[in-house]
């Protein structure tokens, strides 16, 4: 998922000049205790967990975990820090911007550190983490700092005997919790709305993914936050995940991660004290490629869709509908690109493809696979792992793809394309749409009434015209249907983190 859609495609694949930026030597990790009220804490329980580097298997270090205890403690410091009369409160709005460019300068400083950390704890590719997740990290907490003091209510006409009008406050403590894919962008796609707001948070990262997190908040200690105001559990699901999603002093919870999961936190929510949720959760993402489009550039995006992050995204491009005039061609230079790709090290700048996040992915999209070939669809490309230290995955084309089929049904979280043939455009938007998911769709056309009225037709949260995963910090982000609730990014994210008063004053004289 790039954050901008000009340095994505920068960065896929090919050999690059030596005055690329390159990893970091990292000798320790600094950061790998929970961040509560500034400070570093052990477990309570006295419990650590392993984080591995998937590429090589190895453990890169122990990280304490974060259990209900631990939450507790986290929503007593962010229930303190927001309180009416502490710092956080009192502030002049614009310096809570100030802080959160602060941050973004921060982020800046370490940004080779941080995009090594993110390769080594996932296995994207360094220039990917580099280019990618950090600028779309930085760009997301600049735009919210600008936001900061620009959320305004307004004065409502009733009649002359009053004067209403409205206050947007902070929710309080917002609860969020991040998936494995993403670790940094995703914590800034949620701390950065928030605190612009005026919230605090309390956050848990994926149990596979803890490091950039944890040093963000030596970053944001640094910046200069008040206690208490971001607060870092990094823990299990089921356990400090449950606690974040059912707690009874948490107002709000933002998840992003899969369906099942997301079902389990709404339902939380409920049980517990109705908090508000927003979830953004999977897809099964459909492109549309009409014949009058642009071949090589449709080849080409809907590629880096299927294969971006080894597939790992809520936005892959996993069903690919092209018509039938096209459709051979079409499939031989999707294969001649995935060929291209360059998988290994994903340390090594000049890598474009890196593992999967871990055995239990690779096992699941592995049985995809069989069960793809088995049920008769062709196998064009990939298909197997690569060498046998690793999670390595070639990228995959299946062509000759059956809506029935697992692979066409399923969200496989791994880098198999699925491409499929369509004759008629109602054609290609019905078998679009029939899906329970509802995230992200592209059309890929010359023709702009056509591109307006398939991207009306879709059923999706975003549709991208003629691009991938062309995301920005201005634009919302966000599904429908089982792929979500509520809106990410943009200025549509400010609603889902401020409560809105009604003030209405009874004046005692009216001319
Ligand atoms: P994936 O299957 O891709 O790992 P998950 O939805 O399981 O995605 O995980 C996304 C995030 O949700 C992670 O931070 C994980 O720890 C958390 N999580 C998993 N199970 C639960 C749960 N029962 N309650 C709350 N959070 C959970």
């Amino acid at each position: 998922m790039a954050q901008n859609g000009t340095t994505d495609s920068g960065v896929a694949g090919g050999t690059h000049a030596p005055s690329f930026p390159q990893p970091v030597k990292v000798q320790e990790i600094r950061h790998t205790k929970i961040f509560i009220n500034n400070e570093w804490h052990a477990s309570s329980k006295g419990a650590t967990f392993p984080t591995l580097n998937p590429a090589t298997g190895v453990k890169i270090c122990d990280v304490e975990e974060a259990d209900k205890a631990e939450v507790d403690k986290a929503v007593q410091a962010a229930r303190a820090a927001g309180r009416s009369g502490a710092s956080w409160r009192k502030m002049d709005v614009s310096s809570r911007g100030r802080l959160l460019h602060k941050l973004a300068d921060l982020v800046e400083r370490d940004r080779a550190l941080l995009a090594t950390l993110e390769t080594m704890d996932t296995g994207k590719p360094f220039l990917q983490s580099f280019f990618i997740d950090l600028d779309g990290s930085i760009k997301t907490l600049r735009y919210y700092a600008g936001w900061a003091d620009k959320i305004q209510g307004r004065s409502l006409p009733v009649d002359d005997s009053f004067l209403c009008f409205t206050r947007h406050e902070p929710v309080g403590v917002c609860g969020a919790i991040i998936p494995w894919n993403f670790p940094l962008l995703m914590f800034m796609w949620k701390i950065a709305p928030a605190l612009s707001c005026g919230n605090t948070v309390v956050i848990k990262p994926a149990e596979q993914t803890p490091l950039t997190a944890l040093h963000v908040g030596a970053l944001i200690k640094e910046a200069g936050f008040p206690p208490g105001v971001v607060n870092i559990v990094p823990g299990f699901g089921p356990s400090a995940g449950a606690a974040i999603a059912s707690h009874m002093d948490i107002d709000k919870v933002a998840f992003t991660g899969s369906t099942k999961v997301g079902q389990l936190i709404k339902e939380a929510a409920a049980k517990s004290n109705l908090k508000r949720v927003t979830l953004e959760l999977g897809g099964k993402n459909p492109c549309i490629v009409f014949a009058d489009s642009d071949l090589q550039l449709a080849v080409a995006e809907t590629q880096k869709g299927a294969f971006y992050n080894q597939g790992q995204c809520c936005t892959a491009a996993s069903r690919v509908f092209v018509e039938e005039s096209i459709y051979e061609e079409f499939v031989r230079c999707s294969v001649e690109g995935a060929k291209n790709i360059v998988t290994g090290d994903p340390l090594d700048p000049r890598t474009s493809h890196g593992p999967q996040i871990d055995q239990e992915q690779f096992d699941k999209i592995m049985e995809l696979i069989e069960s793809g070939k088995e049920e008769g669809a062709r196998l064009e490309c990939g298909g197997k792992a690569v060498g046998d230290t690793g999670l390595f995955l070639q990228p995959t084309i299946f062509s000759g793809v059956k809506d029935h089929m697992r692979i066409a049904k399923e969200e496989i979280f791994g880098p198999v394309q699925c491409i499929f043939s369509f004759k008629s455009q109602q054609e290609a938007i019905e078998r679009a749409n029939s899906t329970e998911y509802g995230l992200v769709a592209a059309v890929f056309t010359r023709c702009l009434d056509r591109a307006l009225s398939v991207s009306a037709a879709l059923e999706t949260g975003t549709v991208w015209v003629n691009c991938y995963n062309a995301l920005h910090a201005q634009t919302p982000f966000g599904g429908c249907k089982m792929s979500g609730v509520g809106r990410e990014l943009g200025e549509y994210a400010l609603a889902e983190y401020s409560e809105v008063k009604a003030v209405t004053i009874k004046l005692r004289e009216t001319l």
